[in-house]
């Protein structure tokens, strides 16, 4: 007991010796770290200290942060080279053009009176605030289930200041729709998956954010908020990659999903069971893959990765896991979906440095347009590298074969619930033993 309390008080000390912002008062700074060599280090260092860190240019090794004055002298005092930047970020209303929860949900009902035929709204939970979070699904089979049909999914907004990662998901599902009896291919990808957008998860945070607490992060949890993507149950709290403080912008929650925006994303991939997943974050262009934790890598990695780094040539944002790109991230909802559900997910950091939390609304066409490039070659992955088929429900199947590089491959994966499996493999010739000792060869690619 006693050195369970001499422990908290030394961490204590520590936190406040820097006290961490929770929200944005007039001594808190935008600051610019030029970490050039020192990079991995600074970071490490920033992380370990919970600065919160806003963004990076990967390519220049710099790294923005928001401080406080305590902060800035601890930056000091390490040596830790800075600029402080222009207040206009921190100070800035969000352009009112930006998305609200409100007009989120209109969105999703206009576009489903609109579309019928091809959409469907769903329920997806509720928020600690009591919002309801809605998603739409797309495909040609809305209203039913198509065993044949793999589903993917695309969801925004874990981090409630990340306003342009709405502008994202809201493109995709008027692209689909609107595009859908125009462009072949467009036809193609709605008749042939069953595709779902979540278009706005941090509905709570996103309305202190319309509210003035225009760098808030986290959910509404206690008046401090829990970083949802800290909260899911993998690695939670496992490799120094969150907080256990509560007014650190990466705390981490009470317990391992703890919290109702984190439930209501795990029942919904274990419900649809996605085999792509994209989560939309910003900002500092980046495409981000698991594991979170220090060293650990996917164990179908040529597979997680390669897909990973095309996105990243396509969109010319760096690929890699976060601790190569930024720093170690545990309980985030990547480790989980892939961990837990086989998923091969992504999470994409857009918009550049120079644009920040509140672009410029200008910016908002360009990045969504750009942006395309990224979910669609996964939609046109699921036509062209994927194994798919029936067997029966919740068993193991085993998956072995040579990938045309000569790569052996070697892995197991869980049918889903209702029997079904839609695998991504990479070109090559492959030997698929499925619970009945059934054997099956499938070659892959051209
Ligand atoms: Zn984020």
């Amino acid at each position: 007991m006693f050195s369970k309390l001499a422990c908290a008080s030394l961490l204590l000390t520590s936190v406040l010796a820097h006290s961490p912002s929770k929200v944005v008062d007039s001594s808190s700074k935008l600051i610019s770290v030029h970490a050039d060599k020192n990079y991995t280090s600074v970071m490490k260092f920033l992380q370990k200290e919970g600065f919160d860190v806003l963004g990076v240019d990967l390519k220049k090794k710099i790294i923005d942060l928001n401080v406080s004055e305590d902060e800035l002298k601890e930056l000091i005092s390490k040596g830790i080279k800075f600029e402080v930047e222009s207040q206009k970020a921190l100070a800035a209303k969000v352009d009112e053009r930006y998305l609200n929860p409100d007009e989120i949900k209109e969105i999703l009902v206009e576009t489903n009176k609109s579309y019928p035929e091809i959409t469907k709204l769903v329920l997806v939970g509720t928020t600690l605030e009591g919002r309801e979070i809605w998603a739409i699904k797309i495909s040609d089979n809305a209203q039913g289930h198509d065993i044949k049909e793999p589903a993917i999914l695309f969801n925004g907004m874990h981090h409630s200041r990340e306003v342009m990662t709405t502008e994202v998901t809201t493109d995709i599902i008027s692209y689909l729709t609107k595009n859908y009896l125009t462009k072949p291919e467009v036809k193609n990808w709605v008749d042939n998956n069953e595709i779902y957008v979540l278009p706005m998860l941090n509905l709570d945070g996103n309305t202190k954010v319309w509210e003035g607490d225009n760098m808030w992060r986290k959910n509404a949890r206690g008046g401090y908020g829990v970083d949802i993507n800290r909260n899911y149950p993998t690695s939670w709290g496992a490799c120094n990659g969150s907080s256990g403080w509560k007014t650190s912008q990466t705390y981490r929650g009470d317990a391992p999903a703890s919290e109702p925006e984190t439930n209501a994303l795990m029942d919904f991939v274990a419900k649809i069971k996605p085999v792509f997943n994209i989560s939309y974050h910003a900002y500092s262009e980046l495409v981000i893959y698991p594991m979170g934790c220090n060293g650990q890598r996917t164990k179908n990695q040529k597979v997680v990765e390669g897909i990973g780094k095309e996105i990243g040539s396509l969109l010319n944002y760096q690929p890699g896991t976060s601790w190569e790109t930024l720093y170690s991230v545990d309980g985030s909802d990547i480790d989980w979906m892939y961990t837990e559900h086989q998923v091969i997910p992504y999470v994409i950091e857009v918009s550049p440095r120079s644009d920040g939390f509140q672009p410029d609304y200008s910016k908002r066409d360009a990045t969504v347009e750009l942006n395309r490039k990224g979910w669609q070659h996964l939609l046109t992955k699921l036509g062209s590298s994927r194994v798919s088929g029936v067997t029966k429900p919740n068993t193991l199947i085993e998956i072995n074969g040579l990938q045309r590089d000569g790569y052996k491959v070697s892995n197991m994966y869980t049918t889903n619930p209702d029997g079904s499996y839609h695998i991504i493999l990479n070109d090559g010739d492959y030997n698929i033993t499925l619970s009945d000792e059934t054997q099956i060869e499938v070659h892959v690619g051209k």
